[in-house]
């Protein structure tokens, strides 16, 4: 790499503190190196990033990016050499936090800006009281000595409060994070000690306790937060999940303890039965693992996607059982035998994570595009259905360059399909509805996945106009022999009432005979499942189709 960005001092005071992120650009060429703490808390892409100045202003509080856009403007036009201007910037865990960022232009010989460099100052790290709950700092506990021979660290967080502060607003979930701050306070002994850590995490420190008083602790406080009430709190009940550390068995340091405990918060987030864990190697086995895979998956995509690959599962046609379309799921292969066989159920989440879903979102997309362009020549009404994570679907270059990808490879988008879970749905109505209006324009088609899996299934195809459903599958899987009579109604009624309204409807998870001979006659119009196929590579697709002859004559 280039040495202008790799020297001595760069790397001292990029250790220096973790309240201070260190940068430098190298103007020229555009590339920038930023120290490993502000790739880590901000949950930047890499150490190396070009253009990052793009990148950086996703990051930026909407309200604070046209002073940033001036500042940085005036940079590298030349106009003034130093960088100084406050602003929030969201980290990994989506909470905005204040920096203070100054920086400096060094020109070349020919005064021709060629390095700029600074310092990112975190400003909310140098209170030693939390502004809203009035708990101590993260800081502080970064601060405090060990003085102690044993203890336990519990961290407490709120289930889906990034989901409570957009249903009910920023305000009402403020008022959530102090009536928890306040409970915590209430309930734990004189000599615990309680801290916010950011956004809804908070910790207790518990000298010379044991995981068994941890627990019945979070029992107390889980009971208060459940107990809670709208007419008489204020506050509607909510859930809190927690994981317990032990001193000095988990960590000797409030960092590696810290790490540790939001590893059983990432834990038990993903498992979703309990709300409480103590911390256990099996944790610390699946955090490492997902960090293995979050690093290999970064080196295949900065290697050209390398190891990536879309296969394609038919969609059969309801009524004669031809194929006339398919669904593009991507495959990882990562090239290590430590980390084995990687399906999307496992790498997806961590693309999500670190935010790299929209890079490889952008590879599915222009795949799937050219696979349609070279079927659709074949086989005029050929359908291609690709995945979009909502990550991707908010990202402001989307729209466009679908468009572009569709013009570029000629493609009839009337049979560009781009199905969209309900996660998608959590963001502005208005925004998601206008983004729909422009995708119709075009021509492409809208199916609503995994349907019946989310809280306001019914609610969406109120709001939003799309045109194909997915019933999850685990509603068709439900009618298997032991099926209730329950499922049955439940699948036939979804399908009648799409029937009803017009939408097309397919029926995933079709396994065997039996479920299909279930569902057979509810008016579904297109099935996917085991039954006809399994996803397979382009090589074995294409093969399939010509066995049942099914794309090279369906010229309808
Ligand atoms: P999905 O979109 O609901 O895709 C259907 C999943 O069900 C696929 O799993 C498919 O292999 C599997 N499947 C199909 N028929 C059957 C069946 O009869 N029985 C059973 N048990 N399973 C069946 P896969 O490929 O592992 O993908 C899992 C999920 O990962 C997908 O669920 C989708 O949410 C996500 N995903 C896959 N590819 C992409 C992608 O390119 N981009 C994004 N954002 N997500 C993707
Ligand atoms: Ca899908
Ligand atoms: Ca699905």
């Amino acid at each position: 790499m280039d040495n202008i960005l790799d020297n001595v001092l760069f790397n001292a005071f990029g250790n220096a503190s973790e309240n201070i992120f260190v940068y430098v650009c190298d103007m020229k060429k555009d590339i920038s190196r930023w120290s490993k703490n502000t790739v880590d808390y901000f949950a930047l892409e890499e150490e190396y990033i070009h253009k990052a100045g793009e990148k950086w202003l996703q990051r930026i509080h909407p309200n604070d990016r046209n002073e940033y856009i001036k500042d940085i403007e005036n940079i590298f036009s030349g106009k003034t050499q130093n960088h100084n201007c406050q602003y929030r910037a969201q980290n990994k865990y989506g909470d905005y936090v204040w920096l203070e960022c100054k920086g400096s232009v060094i020109t070349d010989e020919n005064g021709v800006p060629s390095i700029f460099a600074g310092l990112m100052t975190r400003l909310d790290n140098q209170l030693k009281y939390d502004n809203l709950t009035h708990l101590k700092t993260a800081h502080e506990l970064q601060n405090k000595n060990f003085n102690v021979n044993s203890g336990i660290l519990i961290h407490i967080g709120v289930q889906r409060f990034k989901v409570i502060n957009s249903e009910h607003g920023v305000l009402y979930g403020n008022m959530v994070l102090v009536t928890l701050a306040n409970i915590i306070s209430n309930t734990i002994p004189s000599d615990c000690i309680p801290y916010r850590l950011q956004g809804d995490e908070f910790i207790i420190f518990a000298e010379n306790k044991t995981t068994e008083f941890g627990l019945q602790l979070f029992n107390k406080i889980n009971e208060q937060c459940s107990a809670l009430t709208l007419a008489k709190d204020g506050i509607a009940a909510f859930s809190i999940i927690s994981g317990i550390v032990k001193y000095p068995q988990d960590g000797t340091d409030f960092s590696t303890l810290i790490n540790n405990a939001e590893h059983c918060a990432e834990h038990l987030k993903e498992a979703s039965t309990d709300q409480v864990t103590i911390f256990t190697e099996k944790i610390n086995a699946a955090h490492n693992r997902k960090s293995k895979i979050a690093q290999a998956l970064t080196e295949s995509i900065r290697n050209n996607f390398n190891g990536f690959e879309l296969f394609f599962q038919p969609i059969v046609n309801n009524d004669n059982s031809t194929v006339v379309s398919c669904e593009a799921l991507l495959r990882w292969n990562s090239h290590s035998d430590e980390i084995g066989n990687c399906y999307p159920g496992e790498f997806i989440p961590i693309l999500e994570n670190n935010g790299s879903i929209v890079q490889v979102g952008y590879f599915v997309m222009k795949e799937a595009i050219r696979m349609a362009s070279i079927w659709q020549k074949k086989c005029k009404k050929f359908k291609v259905s690709f995945n979009v994570s909502y990550i991707q679907f908010e990202d402001s270059k989307f729209v466009p360059t679908l468009i572009k990808t569709a013009e570029e490879y000629k493609v009839d988008t009337s049979l560009i399909v781009i199905e969209l879970t309900e996660s998608v749905f959590a963001s502005d109505t208005i925004m998601i509805q206008n983004t729909f209006k422009t995708l119709k324009k075009h021509g492409f088609m809208i199916a609503l996945d995994d349907f019946g899996t989310g809280n306001s299934s019914f609610m969406l195809l109120h709001n939003y106009n799309v045109d194909i459903i997915k019933l999850d599958q685990t509603f068709i899987r439900g009618l298997n022999q032991s099926g209730s009579e329950v499922d049955y109604a439940i699948v036939e009624s979804i399908a009648f009432l799409c029937n009803k309204i017009n939408y097309l409807t397919v029926a995933e998870g079709v396994e065997d005979k039996y479920l299909w001979m279930r569902i057979k006659d509810f008016g579904f119009t297109g099935l996917q499942g085991y039954l006809f196929s399994k996803p397979l590579c382009v090589k074995e697709f294409e093969a399939f189709l010509r066995k049942y002859d099914m794309y090279y004559d369906t010229n309808k």
